[in-house]
């Protein structure tokens, strides 16, 4: 078996469903988990949600270390950089105080916008070892959990855009994708 999956793209229609909660993480899940924090890094990026590899459960994975040797030129290290497995991951909190950074996402390749979000979350989910767990995020990580977290909703960042922008980006993603520039 790969070790990886393939990324889908819109306008994959699983990009657009709501995926279902998991009963437990149990070896199954955890060997997706692994699939899904590799396939992540080969392409790289700093999270992925389920459905955009195609599989409509509860799971994301993120890691924002090592950000500048993965190619990101932002020059950000966090500092509790680690990998994030969650199941089930919920939105317990979410400041008023909003926060705007630009955005891009492996399901819209090249294509970026400044989206507005909470500055801070707290969210509940399922560990890699089904443990219950808790973490408070501010900044890209904040920006990042409620980006996959959407994604299992079925919901993608140029959504937050007019109907002009989004549709401009799927054509100019489909382009991409046409001359193989992906
Ligand atoms: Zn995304």
């Amino acid at each position: 078996m790969s070790k990886t999956y393939e990324i889908i793209t819109v306008p994959h229609p699983a990009l657009k469903q709501e995926a279902h909660t998991i009963s437990k993480v149990d070896d199954t899940i955890r060997g997706q988990m692994d699939r899904m924090i590799q396939t992540m890094y080969d392409a790289p990026g700093i999270g992925l949600a389920a459905n955009q590899v195609d599989i409509l459960n509860r799971v994301l994975v993120m890691d924002l270390s090592k950000r500048a040797e993965r190619g990101y030129e932002d020059g950000k290290e966090e500092e509790d950089g680690k990998p994030f497995f969650m199941a089930n991951p919920e939105i317990i909190y979410e400041s008023e105080e909003m926060s705007v950074m630009e955005e891009g996402c492996l399901s819209i390749p090249k294509q970026y916008a400044d989206i507005e979000r909470s500055a801070i979350v707290r969210v509940k989910y399922l560990d890699y070892n089904n443990k219950e767990a808790e973490m408070e995020a501010s900044g890209l990580l904040s920006h990042c959990v409620q980006h996959e977290i959407d994604h299992l909703n079925g919901v993608l960042f140029i959504d937050y855009l007019s109907t002009l922008k989004r549709n401009m980006i799927i054509k100019k993603v489909d382009k991409l994708k046409k001359h193989d520039l992906m």
